[in-house]
């Protein structure tokens, strides 16, 4: 009797355009009863589109790990943070500390400080800390001028010390605003062009581009530095992923850019690159479609009396010390550890201000807000106290008339009595 065997191979082919394709073949093979192949038979079949889709879904699902394991990494660092704050501000509130005390005090502060920046970053990294207020209708084409001027020492002072020199030419037609967080935006840029630079270290040419096409607004970054292989190209945006060394922080520059990009709903990729020949990064934004909404203002002069406080936090040392740290601004404060505790003790007990955590167990944050806004209407301020930013729209939806980010001192948590 004949048998059949089968099996697939998938190879690489460059089409006469210099086009690459990913070709599955599937290779069947009938014997005789001798054992001889009498016919073979195979199909082709072009997957590439399929496969770049895969490896889109890989690359996007390892960097939402990521993100998530450094969103709660930053949680819990802010919480602890928290307490370190609290308890130098109860310190503080002594007289007469002695001189050493103090600067050690400050010393520690800007310690603080410095922990409290990495953690915003990190959250960056999550995704989490992204707040539709810092969003504003950028020049997309100034803004790259800028990131070129700001690169000036890295392109042209040191290259032309080394004996080598780097040629930029931009190309920037008139293109609609876009939407975006200036900082952010700005740091992928940055590191866009400092990579170009990076790949030219004999010297080279760079060219930039903007203008507009079907899918957006477009930014071309080209240089003709040292290229990418084809295993190089697919991870240019891993976390992690360099070819420069094992130095602290390497390898985090167009995976940044890739979440941040991504984040304002544009899209980043390698649009060609040669060993040898240099490379290509596009960057696209969508069109524009609404305007948004212009900063909150903070209001810093006004002034209240005494108020009636509830605080609600499972964390006992966080309820612990902002006891004494409101009770040091002159108002009254009852602290809860938990939704239902501090929703039982409004039932009974005027109150003026609530400050909650998010994340309780049992009834968390969320839940408590609902709660006092279907039971007291808007009669109750609400503050979140949270190491997570909270958007701007979320806000509004859930009636929230403040959000106080973890860490917080002292002197932000005057500013928010004063602001209500
Ligand atoms: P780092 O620059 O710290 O290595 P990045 O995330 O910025 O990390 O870039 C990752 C890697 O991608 C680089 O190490 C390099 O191999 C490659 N790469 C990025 N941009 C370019 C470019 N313009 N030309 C060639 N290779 C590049
Ligand atoms: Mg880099």
């Amino acid at each position: 009797m004949d048998s059949i065997a089968s099996f697939t191979i998938e190879f690489r082919i460059y089409t006469p355009e210099g086009e690459l394709k990913i070709i599955k073949c599937t290779i069947e093979s009938t014997f005789n009863t001798e054992d001889k192949v009498m016919i073979l038979q195979g199909v082709d079949q072009d997957v590439t589109a399929q496969k770049i889709f895969e490896r889109e879904l890989v690359k996007h699902e390892r960097l939402k790990a990521i993100g998530e394991m450094s969103s709660s990494i930053a949680h819990d660092f802010n919480n602890s943070l928290q307490a370190m704050v609290g308890n130098m501000e109860v310190i503080k509130l002594q007289k007469e500390l002695s001189d050493s005390t103090q600067i050690g005090l400050q010393n520690i502060e800007s310690i603080i400080s410095d922990i409290a920046g990495r953690v915003v970053a990190l959250q960056k990294f999550g995704n989490i800390a992204y707040a539709d207020s810092s969003v504003e209708l950028i020049d997309f084409n100034e803004l790259i001028e800028n990131s070129l001027k700001q690169t000036r020492p890295l392109w042209k002072d040191k290259k032309e010390k080394e004996g080598w020199s780097i040629t930029i030419q931009s190309d920037f037609k008139e293109i609609p605003r876009i939407r975006c967080n200036r900082g952010e935006l700005k740091a992928a840029v940055y590191n866009l062009i400092k990579n170009s630079i990076e790949a030219m270290p004999e010297g080279g040419n760079l060219s930039i581009k903007t203008g507009v096409k079907k899918a957006g607004i477009f930014a071309t970054f080209t240089d003709s530095g040292v290229g990418m292989t084809e295993v190089n190209k697919e991870k240019v945006f891993e976390p992690f992923f360099s070819t420069k060394g094992f130095e602290l922080g390497r390898g985090l520059g167009m995976s940044g850019a890739y979440r941040i990009i991504n984040r304002h709903q544009g899209d980043i990729r390698v649009l060609s690159s040669e060993v040898g020949k240099g490379t290509t990064f596009e960057i696209i934004f969508p069109f524009v479609k609404q305007e948004v909404a212009q900063p909150m203002v903070i209001n810093q002069s006004k002034s209240n009396d005494s108020l009636n406080v509830l605080w609600v936090d499972d964390d006992l040392i966080i309820t612990k010390l902002v006891d004494t740290l409101v009770k040091s601004i002159g108002h009254k404060i009852t602290v809860a550890n938990s939704g239902k505790m501090g929703l039982k003790h409004l039932e009974s007990n005027p109150c003026d201000i609530v400050f909650t955590d998010l994340g309780m167990p049992e009834m968390n944050g969320w839940e408590l807000i609902d709660a006092i806004r279907k039971k007291f209407g808007d009669a109750i301020k609400i503050i979140v106290v949270t190491g997570w930013e909270v958007e701007e729209s979320v806000k509004k939806e859930k009636g929230i008339d403040i959000v106080l980010q973890k860490p917080f001192s002292l002197e932000m948590l005057k500013k928010v009595f004063s602001n209500i």
